[in-house]
């Protein structure tokens, strides 16, 4: 079986950046996505708006034309796609990575489709597969959810929203305009100071004016198919309710991670251990690219400043790849 000189797990924008960057290095790659092409942005809300302005979005450099100086989830996808198709990027997509086992020269590669002999590996999954949960009675009714789409669905309904980031605002701010009656469960005295600073005082005046009744210093206490009850400073309020939205932020594949051999630190923020300056990992030839490096703070990396992974990596991949060969 041929060895291939990396393969680079997950098929997002920084997955792509760092494809296209072993593209044109000449480097013998495949980028393995269990889903379609950038596969978390195709699961964002279909009206979503980037907080980035596109050319921060772009990879190499190529433009990224958008109507608005910042682009739409639908213009992302074209712009990733494009950027897939136009190079032909060898990647496989609907192939999931399920194993990672450290051979004597590099890697092997289990997916649900294929097993690859590798000498690196790039881990860009990511942190939109697993959701944080709010760990309460009735979590798991159909009536909850911790993914929004699109807020046709929530017209004319009592929907609770819980979660005061940008996700959660946007959610509701959207599904109040088309007919929603939403309550917003804030667990802190206000919503968040990281929402868009153009959203944040539209949800603010329409929580004064009461369009939308928002609980702070609140928590959900238990859902019921009819009800949600909230842990509120004046005792528990129960709220007629048809949907829950519970938009409560993501989690990186720890144990994932963890299975290839990766350090976590010790603290909350479970920090993976990489070289700043190379981006590999404690793992020799296991290389960390995208969200996925700042642990639990999924908020300190993301497209605009995750880009530049891509060329970090394959300039310390095809150092290594050359002085193999030499
Ligand atoms: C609503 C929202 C708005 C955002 N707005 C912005 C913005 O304006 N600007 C900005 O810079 N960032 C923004 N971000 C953050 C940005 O989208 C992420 O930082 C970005 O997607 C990270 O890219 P990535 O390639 O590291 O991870 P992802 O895009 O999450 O890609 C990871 C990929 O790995 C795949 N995968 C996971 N596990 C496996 C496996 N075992 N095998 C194969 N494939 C696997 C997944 O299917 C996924 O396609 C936003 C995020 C959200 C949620």
């Amino acid at each position: 079986m041929e060895q291939l000189d990396v393969i680079i797990v997950g098929g997002g924008p920084i997955g792509i950046a760092c494809g296209l960057e072993a593209h044109k290095k000449g480097l013998n790659y495949v980028i393995i996505e269990k889903g379609p092409i950038v596969n978390s942005l195709f699961h964002y809300p279909a009206n979503m708006q980037f907080f980035s302005s596109s050319e921060k979005l772009e990879i190499d450099e190529i433009p990224f034309i958008s109507t608005e100086a910042k682009p739409k989830r639908d213009e992302a996808l074209e712009y990733y796609r494009r950027i897939v198709t136009s190079n032909k990027l060898h990647i496989r997509l609907f192939e999931k990575v399920e194993s990672i086992i450290k051979a004597d020269q590099g890697f092997q590669v289990q997916t649900t489709k294929h097993r690859y002999t590798v000498s690196n590996v790039v881990i860009a999954t990511g942190f939109y597969d697993i959701p944080n949960t709010i760990n309460v009675p009735g979590e798991a009714l159909e009536k909850v959810s911790h993914y929004y789409n699109n807020p046709h669905y929530y017209a004319g309904q009592k929907l609770a929203v819980v979660g005061a980031s940008n996700s959660a605002i946007d959610a509701a701010l959207e599904c109040y305009r088309k007919g929603a009656e939403v309550s917003l469960i804030i667990r802190g005295p206000e919503v968040g100071q990281r929402v868009k600073y153009w959203v944040r005082p539209d949800i603010i005046n329409r929580i004064k004016e009461g369009s939308i009744k928002a609980y702070y210093n609140s928590t959900v206490k238990e859902i019921t198919q009819e009800e949600i009850l909230i842990n509120t400073s004046e005792g528990t309020i129960n709220l007629e309710n048809d949907f829950v939205l519970a938009l409560t932020g993501y989690t990186p594949n720890f144990k994932f991670l963890q299975h290839l051999g990766v350090t976590l630190s010790d603290d909350k923020k479970r920090l993976p251990q990489y070289n700043l300056e190379t981006m590999e990992s404690n793992v020799a030839g296991l290389y960390l690219a995208g969200v996925i490096c700042g642990g639990m703070e999924t908020h300190k990396w993301f497209i605009e400043n995750s880009r530049v992974h891509a060329k970090m990596i394959m300039k310390n991949i095809i150092t290594g790849v050359k002085n193999t060969k030499n």
